[in-house]
């Protein structure tokens, strides 16, 4: 069989640990036999980016501007424990903070729907898709503790001098009190990248605030969506037949408790951080949730959403066999490869994105899995494989 070209590369950026393993086994067993593969290759593993002072994730995200789509491997974020394993210079950045705030780009996570792992919420039949915007709010606030009696005002001095108050509470004793921002153009490119995914994926677009609460703070967020789709996208939704959604947010969670998924559901910053959670765990497994960074430039960057299962790479280690689930790192290479080849026009790689996703989906529909799972799904006496074995049996079902 020959295999299909690329014209352009993707941006590879390999990561560390049992994903750094499982990610030159999909290559070797799922990729290569098939593709002609083109990328880009950037180091993203901990010591490579030591070595060079972090500078090798930096120039990773500027590939991604050059080229469009990158494919990413998980990675170690630093901590104490990390400066001393890996003898770190010092306690770099997250490469997925540095990243995202290189490309300015919206994080979308979404659930890998198959049969034989039910959602706990039983009328979710399709996937959720959630969009965190990642900037700003209480993740960027300032707080005091309000030793007694007093008044607490916001102020804003503008740049010739002249100020404006607001009374936040005039204090009769003890208290708390704190202050918050957000940017306009934060919010238009969170707006942006909303939209422009959703076209992507050609689902409808759900976004909440307490505006009714937050009458300047949540408003200009629900009024900044409203304008440029009015203003950008109004009759790109309507001729891709999606729909734009606003709602209140209590209204929202209750809906999408109702509802049977299939559509993205963008939050603010703290609504991100819960209901991603809320969403995720209720789907089963976090190693099924995929992850793309979407900018408003249109790039593209695809990943699991889990880390670098770091328990199972240490039983690697020791020469223990392990059970470690790859398909989110499967779902990131088929989601970038299909992206590429829409990009590029060339089909055949979208075709095969299809088929290997296809062919994941199947082996695990034949009870065939990893241990994680073997534990959660309702198909009668599964086959619990180890992290080769499940790779290699997607490749004997992506032969057939
Ligand atoms: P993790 O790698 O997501 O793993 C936590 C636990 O979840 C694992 O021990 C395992 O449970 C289960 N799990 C996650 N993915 C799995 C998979 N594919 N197959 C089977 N089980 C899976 O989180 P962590 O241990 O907290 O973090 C490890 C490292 O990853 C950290 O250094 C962190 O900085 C990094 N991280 C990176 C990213 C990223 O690059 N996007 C995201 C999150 C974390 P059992 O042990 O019970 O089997
Ligand atoms: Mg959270």
């Amino acid at each position: 069989m020959e295999k299909i070209k690329m014209t352009t590369p993707l941006v590879e950026m390999d990561g560390d640990e049992m994903t750094r393993i499982l990610w030159q086994m999909i290559k070797e067993e799922l990729l290569l036999p098939f593709i002609d593969l083109k990328t880009e290759y950037y180091d993203l593993g901990l010591k490579h980016r030591n070595d060079t002072d972090d500078q090798v994730t930096v120039d990773s995200a500027n590939a991604t501007k050059k080229y469009g789509v990158a494919v990413k491997c998980a990675t170690i974020t630093p901590n104490a424990a990390r400066m001393t394993e890996y003898d770190l210079k010092e306690m770099y950045k997250s490469p997925n903070g540095t990243i995202r705030a290189m490309l300015d780009g919206t994080v979308f996570r979404a659930p890998i729907v198959v049969k034989g792992i039910e959602p706990c919420v039983k009328n979710w039949k399709k996937p959720i898709t959630l969009a965190r915007h990642a900037y700003g709010d209480v993740y960027k606030n300032t707080e005091m503790i309000v030793p007694g009696p007093g008044k607490v005002e916001l102020v804003y001095t503008a740049e010739d001098g002249s100020e404006t108050r607001e009374l936040v509470h005039n204090f009769a004793g003890p208290g708390i009190a704190q202050g918050m921002h957000n940017l306009d153009n934060s919010i238009e490119s969170f707006a942006k990248s909303c939209f422009n995914y959703a076209l992507d994926i050609k689902q409808d677009l759900w976004f909440a605030t307490k505006d009714t609460i937050s009458k300047k703070y949540d408003h200009t967020f629900k009024d900044i969506f409203q304008e440029i789709y009015d203003r950008e996208y109004k009759e790109k939704f309507e001729a891709a037949g999606i729909e734009y959604f606003y709602t209140l947010i209590d209204d929202a969670v209750a809906r999408v408790m109702k509802a049977e998924g299939g559509f993205i559901w963008a939050c603010k910053n703290y609504d991100g951080d819960v209901m991603s959670d809320m969403v995720s765990s209720a789907f089963g497994s976090l190693a099924m949730m995929t992850s793309v960074l979407v900018s408003p430039h249109g790039y593209f960057e695809y990943e699991a959403a889990h880390g670098t299962v770091q328990r199972h790479y240490y039983k690697h280690l020791n020469g223990e066999e392990t059970s470690t689930n790859s398909v989110a790192t499967i779902f990131a290479w088929t989601g970038a490869l299909r992206k590429r080849g829409e990009m590029d026009g060339i089909s055949e790689l979208c075709g095969f994105a299809d088929r290997l996703e296809k062919a994941t989906l199947t082996t695990i529909e034949n009870g065939k899995m990893t241990k994680d799972l073997a534990l959660i799904t309702s198909i009668q006496d599964p086959t619990v494989l180890n992290s080769r074995d499940f790779i290699l049996e997607i490749r004997k079902e992506l032969e057939k």
